[in-house]
């Protein structure tokens, strides 16, 4: 089995001087990683209802979409805000420096139904909660939120754990 860490690089000074930017798209490139990347990233949910796969701007819509693929059921684009055609929620989440906006068409979730929340990575979790807060707007269920990297130190799976989530990552 891939251990994932093998596949994902560490790039410095990326976006800014000091960050450590953990680059997925090579594990995006190898066939073999994706696929058991995606197999581990469901392997808490077997047997479990799931109706809808939601995906985090950007990579997100990757592992997403592999995994809603996978398991047949349909994708839930959350975007940087101004980039989906038709009626919004928004909600706004805070970032390093400053605020910014997720949006969600608003008719994407079905009240009832059992949401999996997929992203690369988790940092403070702000992201996440945004996309958790949407999909609650429109009366969904979050079931799980799920990273191929968690950065302990920044408090994401505390934060997001103290919100009733359960929170699955495969690496740190
Ligand atoms: P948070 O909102 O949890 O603080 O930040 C997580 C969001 O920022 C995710 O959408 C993630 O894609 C992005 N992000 C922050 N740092 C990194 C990084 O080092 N590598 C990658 N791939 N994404 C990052």
């Amino acid at each position: 089995m891939t251990d994932i860490r093998d596949y994902i690089r560490t790039i410095p000074d990326f976006p800014h001087e000091g960050i450590l930017f953990r680059d997925v798209t090579t594990l995006f490139l190898h066939p073999q990683g994706m696929r058991d990347a995606i197999d581990q990233l469901l392997a808490p949910y077997p047997g479990q209802q799931i109706d809808l796969v939601a995906g985090l701007e950007a990579r997100g819509f990757i592992l997403g979409g592999a995994i809603a693929y996978q398991l047949g059921l349909g994708f839930v684009p959350i975007r940087k805000a101004g980039k989906l055609p038709g009626a919004v929620l928004s909600q706004a989440y805070k970032l390093e420096y400053g605020e910014a906006v997720m949006e969600v068409h608003d008719d994407a979730v079905q009240p009832g139904q059992k949401v999996l929340l997929v992203d690369d990575l988790l940092a403070t979790g702000g992201t996440a909660e945004a996309g958790i807060r949407l999909i609650e707007k429109m009366g969904g269920e979050v079931i799980g939120c799920a990273f191929l990297i968690d950065l302990p130190d920044l408090g994401g799976r505390a934060h997001l754990e103290g919100l009733g989530m359960k929170v699955h990552a495969l690496t740190a």
